[in-house]
């Protein structure tokens, strides 16, 4: 009886482990390698760098754009 009891509990625990690995683990890497987000910016055409694609996923638009639309949206809220 305690055998299937501590088998259910490895059982229980590996299932654990394997969810956080699987949580743990960065991006894809055919996210980091394509990039969920365009190559080029939507606002000027530039492209924009892998690297800040890999840091801003899913982004469409350029730093230089990204701050002007910042700071546009912030004029409109006012602040
Ligand atoms: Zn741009």
């Amino acid at each position: 009886m305690a055998d299937s009891i501590d088998n259910a509990q490895m059982a229980d625990q590996i299932h654990r482990e394997a969810l956080l690995s699987r949580r743990k683990r960065p991006l894809p890497n055919r996210d980091m390698a394509t990039g969920s987000s365009p190559a080029r910016c939507t606002g000027c055409g530039d492209a924009i760098p892998p690297e800040r694609r890999q840091a801003v996923p899913g982004t469409a638009l350029c730093a230089d754009c990204a701050t002007d639309h910042e700071r546009r949206a912030r004029q409109q809220r006012g602040i």
